[in-house]
């Protein structure tokens, strides 16, 4: 039986986040990831709001050393006219978050789980959790290798939500039921210089869209979008994925040399929030407690940020041994979660109304309503400085 004070099952972004906080404070952190690293996974295009908590943490430089294409802003086309509109990050609220990146999530997550490594936590991978049980003491853990105990648990195993899950506090986000089709291509038109990394979201019929997201080199992330009511079925998803694309007259365009790169990935039902998000001695970050939708590429954001907070609250109760439902440390934690999906919540809303570059078109003509619009979009969502959300637009 291995022991740790705190055991977090998953080395996503989220995990090695909340492991990294805690090793740094002296904790001793065990980690446990299921795959091998370098591995696919979806969630390849960052936020400006995420890079302060990676230089806090100290990451920065290994994102920054050239290995990932910069992030300036992020376009948004209509299919109907080619209308577009831009979120430069440079014109939002916060001067010092005017930039991201686009990432490999194959190199992403393992720089940024070696990162939690040199900080000094133990990783155990490729290793997975099969059952947890949940004690007074804190928890044990069984594996497909070994057995562990620890006295506080974090749940950040993405979208698996294991806890979640066992617990049967889960739950499924109708209003969101969309279907996820996408691949890697080579040779896709980009934009020239500063703007060669910008995400481009094309809006398709129906209620579906279109992501194109270039990674440093000649590889793109394109995937589409569509909610599952107007699916149709098709079991070829390269072929379903090609004649999408070409539904937008500027995608095509952009997509007329693309070879494809890998195999095409389809993921369905992805929206949902656990009921609570923490007990006595456990607590859930990242997509593990909540994922809303990727329109506005808020899933790292969402999990590091709150992985982080999640690791903050347990540095809270850890000296006494409490509880975090001592003092509302829990329900702060949680409080301010959900604060920050409700207003990507308010975005993606507004996005799925189905005339959002039309509208935002007018909208950003007003200075104001430009900065407060662009800081959402960087996903600044915290900011109480953004009359979007003291006016509660967002
Ligand atoms: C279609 C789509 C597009 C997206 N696009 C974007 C985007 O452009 N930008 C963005 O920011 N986000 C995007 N996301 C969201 C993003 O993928 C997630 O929000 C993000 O990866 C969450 O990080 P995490 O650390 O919480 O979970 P994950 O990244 O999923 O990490 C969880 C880890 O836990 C491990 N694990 C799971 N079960 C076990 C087990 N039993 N034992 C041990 N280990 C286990 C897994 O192997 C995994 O490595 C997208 C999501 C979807 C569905």
């Amino acid at each position: 039986m291995k022991k740790h004070d705190v055991i977090i099952i998953g080395g996503g972004p989220g995990g090695s986040t909340a492991a990294t906080v805690l090793a740094r404070a002296g904790l001793d952190v065990g980690v446990i990831e299921r795959e091998e690293f370098p591995r696919f996974h979806i969630g390849e295009s960052l936020l400006p709001a995420t890079m302060p908590l990676f230089k806090e943490i100290g990451f920065y430089d290994t994102l920054n050393n050239g290995n990932y294409i910069p992030k300036w802003g992020a376009r948004f086309i209509d299919y109907r006219n080619d209308d577009e509109i831009y979120f430069g990050f440079t014109e939002g609220l916060n001067r010092d978050i005017p930039m991201a990146f686009e990432v490999e999530r194959s190199k992403f997550d393992r720089d940024l789980l070696d990162h939690a490594r040199k900080s000094g936590a133990t990783v155990y991978q490729p290793e997975m959790v099969k059952d947890i049980t949940i004690t007074d003491q804190g928890a044990s853990l069984r594996t497909d290798k070994d057995e562990y105990s620890c006295a506080y648990l974090m749940d950040i195993s993405g979208r698996d939500s294991l806890l979640g899950l066992k617990m049967k506090i889960r739950q499924a986000n109708k209003s969101l039921n969309n279907v996820a089709v996408f691949s890697h291509y080579t040779d896709v038109e980009r934009a020239p210089g500063r703007d060669e990394g910008d995400i481009i979201i094309g809006l398709l019929p129906q209620r579906s869209w279109t992501w194109m997201i270039p990674f440093k080199g000649n590889v793109t992330s394109v995937g589409v979008v569509r909610s599952s009511e107007f699916f149709d079925g098709e079991k070829d998803w390269g072929a379903y994925l090609d004649r999408t694309l070409k539904q937008s007259p500027s995608v095509a365009r952009r997509m007329q040399n693309a070879q494809q790169a890998m195999d095409v990935h389809r993921i369905g039902n992805y929206s949902h929030t656990c009921e609570t998000f923490f007990g006595d001695r456990w607590i859930l970050s990242g997509d593990a407690a909540l994922f809303l939708d990727p329109i506005f590429s808020s899933g790292v954001h969402m999990s590091v940020s709150s992985s982080k907070m999640a690791a903050e609250a347990l540095l809270q109760i850890f000296p006494h041994k409490g509880s975090f439902k001592d003092n509302g440390v829990g329900q702060a934690y949680e409080a301010r979660v959900r604060l920050g999906a409700k207003r990507f919540y308010g975005l993606i809303s507004m996005f799925y109304q189905g005339t959002f570059v039309a509208d935002m078109k007018k909208t950003l003509e007003r200075e104001n309503m430009r900065k407060g619009f662009t800081s959402a979009v960087a996903g600044d969502v915290w900011n109480e400085d953004n009359f979007l959300f003291s006016k509660s637009v967002l």
